[in-house]
């Protein structure tokens, strides 16, 4: 049996354990002393996407030290948090153990990459979704799809074999060779979409309805897309424009995970998301003043906000 250590457990990474306990064994890690307690006190309990609530006897740790090798390390952080999760799970990594990426944002792969070495690192994007309940709950919220794909050299039988282990654990998986396309992909609608909620303090629903939300999602979208070709992932920017009103339209009714971490005064993924065009757009001498105002916004919300009622 293949073993399987998730860096983060919070809202996804409790989700992919739960699933992949069926066929592997898995160990969670997470730095939240109280909710690692209660998994192993009381089992972790997931609120099922049928509304039942099912408890998976998982073994739960703060120090990864204590699991030995793994086969395969998922790093399911926030992506600000990507590269201190990468550097405490050497103690997991033996000759043959792969690393696994389905993070929100642009460079988790490439930070992962480079500590443990390209051709050990898989990465992709996944349509699940999962809300963290408290210490040892979370709940299932939305089934998907996992898309992955190897980041360097790694083989075809490896590939499989993860694919397989994703499958039986019912977590839709497809593999693809250009896994970066697809983390553009979905990252030009997390442009297009979460910052634009997080500073207007509106739902998804908001942005394809109003002029200028649209506007300015569109205005986002544009950039991201030129400084994507600039590095090789060609998308048309007006049916980039079109999908991500689309998807922000049928999520009408969501909260963004960034408004989600602005009304909870937390740390954003600004900086992966609109921050990562930025930095990118820049060195490419290509033009992202709206992602670096949008950007530099959701850093002044972060640190405090304004302090007028
Ligand atoms: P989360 O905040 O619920 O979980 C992150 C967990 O990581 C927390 O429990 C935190 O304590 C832990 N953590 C932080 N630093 C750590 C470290 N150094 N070592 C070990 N654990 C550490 O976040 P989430 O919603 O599960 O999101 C994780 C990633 O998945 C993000 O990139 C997010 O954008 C992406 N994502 C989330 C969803 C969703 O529905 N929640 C869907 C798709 C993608």
């Amino acid at each position: 049996m293949k073993k399987i250590a998730i860096i983060g457990a919070g809202a996804m990474g409790s989700l992919y354990g739960a699933c992949l306990s069926k066929t592997a064994e898995v160990y969670l890690i997470d730095i939240w002393e109280e909710h690692i307690k209660k998994i192993n006190e009381e089992g972790l309990k997931v609120e099922w996407i049928d509304g039942t609530e099912r408890v998976f006897k998982l073994k739960a740790f703060k120090d990864p030290k204590k699991c030995g090798k793994v086969d395969l390390v998922v790093i399911f952080v926030k992506s600000y948090a990507t590269e201190e999760a990468t550097k405490s799970s050497l103690s997991l990594t033996g000759e043959e153990t792969l690393f696994l990426t389905l993070q929100n944002g642009l460079g988790n792969a490439e930070r992962i990459a480079s500590i443990v070495g390209k051709d050990r690192v898989l990465c992709g994007t996944t349509t699940f979704g999962a809300t963290f309940l408290g210490p040892g709950k979370v709940r299932f919220a939305g089934s998907g799809e996992t898309t992955f794909g190897p980041l360097g050299n790694i083989g075809d039988k490896e590939l499989l074999s993860i694919k397989e282990l994703l499958e039986k654990a019912g977590l839709n998986p497809s593999l693809t060779h250009d896994p970066l396309k697809n983390i553009w992909r979905k990252l030009i609608i997390n442009i297009g979409i979460n910052p634009i909620t997080a500073i207007a303090r509106v739902l998804n629903g908001r942005i394809p309805t109003d002029p200028n939300l649209r506007q300015l999602s569109e205005l986002l979208v544009e950039e991201a897309c030129l400084v994507a070709k600039a590095e090789g992932y060609n998308f048309d920017i007006e049916e980039m424009k079109r999908v991500v009103l689309e998807v922000a339209e049928k999520t009408g009714r969501n909260r963004s995970s960034m408004l989600q971490d602005v009304l909870n005064r937390r740390k954003t993924e600004i900086d992966s998301i609109n921050g990562e065009v930025v930095s990118r757009g820049k060195k490419l001498k290509i033009p992202v003043g709206g992602n670096e105002a949008i950007t530099l916004l959701i850093k002044f919300i972060e640190s405090g906000g304004g302090d007028i009622t």
